[in-house]
């Protein structure tokens, strides 16, 4: 993290201590890579910051010497290699803290040895602060986010002259996720999907070796992960002419996920927008083919608060991206997901994605 992200991962721990404060937490132990990430900028394997009223320490191992010296400034280091547990333990039993941990981020196991290595001590698990403090982005994370919803779009402009008769799952795949590498992407955010035919009636297909034939649906879902941070998109095409019925699916999916982010905007209800999207299906009578929530928060993480899932009361704040992703899978016939990634801002939203939805015949 160059100098100016220090200045953000210190005002972060800083707007930390004051939830824990409210949480009434003396010490935090945070060890899910994405929240040491978040609070360090600390890129390695093996890593654990320990928050206490008065010290910030940071743990990790022989490997990472000199990098937690660069790139986690403003902490103590302690090399602790293997025995993580043991050198918290050390150092909260000398303190006499009572001590928070992310029930997420560590094992059963760990999570008892902490407990019975601090006896008369209070060893307990932590709401998800971090997480809370995640949800909504700053510039530099919107930055990172954007361009990763750009190569992503980039990447899929690439692949398209390859979506010939022939050609499977299993290759489309892999060629979309080495043009997000080329284009300057960590790599992907995620496993990517690609299902052709009836296999688009999986939401989550596993792409295999199914031949791409002529008629058959497309459905691409797929991001790229830019410093750390994931962009997430599904699009779906027909190879040649799409059939009447097809045609009318997507429209129905269409209008129904142009409706979903009409409603979003800073301060909306998550819930809202999953309702207004599944308004359009449910009258259609296809409520029971649109089986999971209408998006999710995503950032260091593909999957992040908040959901927006049916009579969701979480208020979508301002500088949140979350995704807009309703489908329709009928087994036998496929299926439609259209996917964007955007930004709830006051009075409406910024759209990350930037790649056309009306339905692309091959
Ligand atoms: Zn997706
Ligand atoms: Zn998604």
């Amino acid at each position: 993290m160059p100098s100016d992200g220090h200045a953000y991962a210190e005002a972060r721990r800083h707007a930390l201590r004051a939830l824990l404060a409210s949480a009434d937490l003396s010490a935090l132990l945070v060890t899910k890579p994405a929240n040491v990430r978040y609070l360090t900028g600390f890129t390695g394997s093996y890593g654990a910051l320990l928050l206490l009223h008065d010290r910030t320490l940071f743990f990790t191992d022989g490997r990472y010497r000199h990098q937690a010296a660069t790139e986690v400034p403003g902490t103590e280091v302690v090399l602790a290699p293997g025995d993580l547990i043991g050198a918290v333990g050390g150092v909260v039993r000398a303190g006499g803290n009572d001590l928070g941990f992310e029930p997420a981020g560590l094992t059963w196991g760990e999570g008892n040895r902490l407990r019975t290595g601090l006896p008369g001590q209070a060893v307990l698990p932590a709401p998800p602060l971090v997480e809370e403090l995640r949800e909504v982005k700053d510039e530099r994370e919107l930055t990172a986010m954007r361009e990763a919803a750009r190569l992503g779009g980039e990447a899929l402009e690439g692949v398209l002259p390859g979506l010939r008769e022939g050609v499977t799952e299993r290759q489309v795949a892999v060629d979309l996720e080495v043009a997000m590498r080329r284009l300057g992407a960590d790599g992907p955010a995620f496993d990517t999907i690609v299902a052709f035919g009836e296999q688009a009636a999986e939401p989550h297909h596993h792409p295999g070796d199914r031949p791409l034939e002529t008629g058959d649906w497309i459905k691409l879902d797929f991001g790229a992960r830019v410093d750390g941070y994931c962009a997430d998109m599904t699009r779906t095409a027909v190879l040649g002419h799409a059939s009447q019925r097809q045609r009318d699916l997507y429209e129905l999916v269409h209008g129904a996920q142009a409706a979903g982010l009409d409603r979003l905007e800073a301060g909306v209800p998550a819930g809202e927008v999953d309702r207004a999207c599944r308004q359009p299906i449910t009258e259609a009578g296809l409520g029971d083919s649109f089986p999971h929530p209408t998006g999710h928060g995503i950032g260091l993480e593909i999957h992040e608060a908040p959901r927006l899932r049916a009579g969701s009361r979480d208020r979508i704040a301002a500088g949140t991206p979350v995704t807009v992703e309703p489908g329709v899978y009928l087994p036998g016939f496929g299926g439609v997901r259209i996917e964007d990634l955007a930004v709830a801002r006051p009075g409406g939203h910024e759209l990350l994605t930037t790649t056309p939805k009306e339905l692309l015949e091959l």
